[in-house]
């Protein structure tokens, strides 16, 4: 063969091979009418370090997974100033915050969160002693303007204030593996990839029997790492699909469920205020998938769809705001599920008592999962949020019926 063949037919197999293989793992872009740039950000990260007031015995650590502590200063004999700054700007105003502080001896003192310009003190200070978790009591706040002062009765042994109750990914694993325990022939843990930082990035893959032609439904939470009460009502969620019950069974005889326990695992264990490693939003990167938390998950969904022939029927991605809303789409005609939203919601207000749905719909026109699930699968997408403050037995209660509710709409369709 005269080289120039040779070479020519090296370069068409070259082509050929290079086709087959971006066919297999090409990701359709899904178009916005806002679109987001999502290349990465520059992010500025914490000193982990143990910091001590000067001359009055008290410390305070940011070296753990979840931690936020940026800096920690003397204001006086008797207070401290707690310096809390985000990962990079601009962000929401998540002040998310998490430390451990102890005295050299018992004593009360007083800590004064700082924020940069133009954030404030959101979250309600949470307390872990021993292994348990409290809201700070009330009379242990201080507010003067916005900034905000707090009173602990310190020891010698730590304790830890943060903006929410802390799931760092090793807790988020120990949960999932847990309740994964002895339903090995359902529930198989998988992982989709790596994320930017290399954490892994699992995936509770659930079905029973045979996967061929099942429609499929997606769950996902903890995009933005501080939403606690939305992974907590994904919790509850979860728990009722897998409950083997009469209609957990039935469900998961004829349904394939895909459940993302953390999307965005370094901005959990880094402490983030809502973006991951890469500095961005993921929720906005549902278009071009720039970031490896997003590319990684869609393809998981994308291949399970293609390889069972199945379709994407639902996502629903758990948040946390302010109250409890769901963000639907206006769209419903077309979509695999066109009267889902309403009949849901009508039966969450039959099941739970004196509870009333707050629903905002509009189209998404930013790159959010809720629209990728509109507009790359025709599914019915549901950001599912939960307010800051929401008690957790209610969490537990919304979770539950609303997981109950899904599988008798979905087996009666
Ligand atoms: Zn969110």
């Amino acid at each position: 063969m005269k080289s120039t063949t040779k070479h020519l037919t090296m370069f068409t197999s070259f082509l050929c091979f290079y086709f087959i293989v971006s066919a297999c793992s090409s990701l359709k872009t899904v178009d916005f009418e806002t679109p987001v740039d999502t290349t990465n950000k520059h992010i500025k990260k914490q000193t982990k370090k143990i910091y001590g007031l000067p001359g009055v015995g008290i410390y305070a650590s940011n070296d753990f997974d979840g931690a936020r502590l940026n800096g920690f200063q003397k204001e006086n004999d008797s207070t401290a100033l707690v310096i809390i700054n985000p990962e990079n700007g601009p962000i929401n105003n998540s002040a998310y915050y998490a430390f451990k502080t102890w005295a050299d001896t018992d004593r009360s003192f007083y800590f004064t969160f700082r924020y940069p310009k133009g954030y404030k003190h959101r979250y309600i200070p949470k307390l872990r002693m021993n292994d348990s978790w409290s809201i700070i009591d009330s009379s242990h706040i201080f507010k003067k303007d916005s900034i905000i002062t707090i009173k602990l009765n310190l020891s010698t042994s730590p304790t830890t204030i943060a903006a929410q109750e802390i799931q760092s990914s090793t807790d988020v694993k120990n949960w999932y593996t847990t309740i994964a325990n002895g339903k090995e022939n359902y529930i198989k843990i998988e992982s989709v990839g790596k994320s930017t930082l290399g954490r892994n990035l699992p995936v509770l893959d659930i079905h029973n029997g045979d996967t061929k032609n099942k429609d499929v439904i997606v769950l996902l939470t903890r995009q933005h790492p501080p939403e606690v009460t939305g992974y907590f009502a994904f919790q509850s969620f979860l728990k009722t699909i897998i409950n083997d019950s009469e209609l957990s069974k039935q469900f998961l005889k004829q349904y394939h469920l895909l459940a993302f326990p953390i999307m965005n695992p370094d901005g959990v264990d880094l402490g983030h205020w809502r973006h991951n490693a890469g500095g961005i939003d993921l929720n906005r990167d549902w278009s071009v998938y720039n970031q490896p938390e997003i590319k990684k998950a869609a393809e998981f969904i994308n291949k399970t769809l293609k390889k069972n022939k199945s379709k994407l029927l639902l996502g629903l991605d758990f948040h946390s705001t302010w109250y409890d809303v769901f963000y639907t789409n206006k769209k419903r005609e077309n979509t695999t599920l066109p009267t889902f939203i309403d009949d849901w919601f009508t039966s969450l207000e039959k099941n739970i008592p004196n509870y009333e749905v707050n629903e905002q719909a509009s189209n998404s026109t930013k790159p959010v999962s809720k629209g990728w699930f509109l507009y790359g699968h025709d599914a019915v997408g549901i950001t599912y949020e939960i307010g800051d403050k929401t008690p957790k037995d209610s969490i537990e209660l919304i979770g539950r019926v609303s997981a109950q509710q899904m599988m008798n709409i979905l087996l009666n369709k």
